[in-house]
């Protein structure tokens, strides 16, 4: 299975983002308005990613230094330098690097520009359905359907 495949089965089809200088309180309100792990830190002009920020940055500056971290701009906190896929990258391949490298997010970046974010849990999903599939397809061989 490709990234791209993934991408297309995603429910939230939009690339969440914030714009540089944003507050750390909003990059939050936008994670649990969205039910996502994640946003990318982008002006949305250029198409590249200044960074990510990802609710462990938000909750290991709240352990460090209390709410007042939430005051602060998303460009204190975030992650400037990603590692990302493209869309015909195979998605067990990115679950390796998530895993090595442990984080849970990966941009997709198709000629120089941000088309997606792909989460540990939209790749783990979508590898069971494919397993489930493929379990089918050889139990109706084996019944002969
Ligand atoms: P996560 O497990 O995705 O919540 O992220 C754990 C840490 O890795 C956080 O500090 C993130 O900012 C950072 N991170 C997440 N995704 C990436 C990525 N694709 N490239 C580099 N750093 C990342």
């Amino acid at each position: 299975m490709l990234v791209s495949q993934i991408l297309k089965d995603k429910s939230i089809q939009e690339v969440l983002r914030v714009a540089p200088g944003s507050s750390v309180g909003e990059a939050a309100e936008m994670l649990s308005a969205k039910k996502v792990g994640g946003v990318i830190v982008s002006d949305g002009e250029s198409g590249l990613p200044a960074g990510i920020v990802t609710e462990r940055d938000i909750v290991r500056e709240l352990g460090k230094r209390g709410a007042i971290c939430l005051e602060d701009k998303v460009d204190d906190i975030m992650t400037c330098e990603l590692v990302t896929c493209e869309p015909n990258d195979r998605a067990i391949r990115v679950l390796q690097v998530m895993t090595e490298k442990r984080f849970r997010h990966m941009p997709v970046m198709e000629d120089g520009k941000l088309v997606g974010l792909v989460s540990i849990g939209d790749v783990v999903k979508a590898r069971l359905d494919e397993l489930s599939s493929q379990a089918d397809a050889l139990k109706n061989m084996i019944m002969g359907y």
